[in-house]
């Protein structure tokens, strides 16, 4: 399967506004494409990356993930599918404070029953990768925001998710910060991993991804990818 993402004709609606918040809108993401989505604030970014994750329901149009249609999908089969197919590294979800970096990273395997040994394993992997290893048995509290973003990304990662989905992983950083995780999503994508990035940052769009899409009031203003635009 060569498309991770497919929306056909998706839209979003709140209440009974007059304009849908997002689309309609038709887009497919292929595997290995890091893609950026930009606009600016209220134009649709959090509510396509919420339908993407299945955190929220389109109001139309049929949203398949990994191969699997998700708008339809009960809230538990949802979590379900988050936990094995999903990676989300975004901001709200904190690290939990009384655990270590490495239990924190080993959060999500535990939910899936990933065996205690290739969960470890993994962990160590990830955070050697993500040059974290030796903050392992630390507390978040003691990191800097930069490695904490780090520790995140590698519990989104743990379950080697089809998808990881970032939104603004440098909003709240420093430069140095900012940088580094610029250079990690850099390197997730060389690998191959598939990943839609939620940023105002242009810099970070142009830097690590392979292509952008830019949102105006919920409607697809710019694709670089220009087949894809409807
Ligand atoms: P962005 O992430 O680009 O800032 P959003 O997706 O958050 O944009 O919002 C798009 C539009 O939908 C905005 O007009 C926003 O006010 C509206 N919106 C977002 N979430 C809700 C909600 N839960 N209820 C009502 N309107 C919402």
């Amino acid at each position: 399967m060569n498309e991770v993402i497919a929306l056909e004709g998706v839209a979003k609606r709140y209440d009974d506004a007059a304009a849908p918040a997002l689309g309609p809108l038709t887009l497919s993401v292929a595997k290995g494409e890091a893609l950026a989505v930009t606009g600016p604030s209220g134009s649709g970014k959090s509510t396509l990356l919420n339908l993407v994750a299945g955190l929220d329901k389109p109001t139309e149009g049929s949203v398949t993930v990994a191969g699997r249609r998700i708008d339809q999908l009960s809230e538990h089969a949802l979590a379900k599918f988050r936990r094995e197919h999903i990676g989300m590294a975004f901001q709200f979800f904190n690290l939990l404070d009384d655990l270590t970096v490495t239990d924190n990273i080993l959060l999500p395997a535990q939910l899936t029953g990933t065996g205690r040994c290739s969960a470890t394993a993994r962990a160590a992997e990830l955070m050697d990768m993500l040059g974290i290893r030796k903050h392992a048995r630390a507390y978040p509290g003691r990191l800097s925001g930069g490695e904490r973003q780090r520790v995140g990304v590698a519990r989104a990662l743990v379950n080697r998710p089809e998808l990881l989905l970032a939104d603004e992983p440098t909003g709240a950083l420093d430069t140095a910060s900012g940088h580094d995780v610029r250079e990690l999503l850099t390197d997730l994508h060389r690998g191959g991993q598939t990943v839609v990035l939620v940023t105002h940052d242009l810099a970070l769009a142009e830097a690590c991804a392979s292509r952008t899409i830019h949102l105006v009031d919920g409607r697809l203003a710019l694709d670089t990818h220009a087949r894809a635009v409807r």
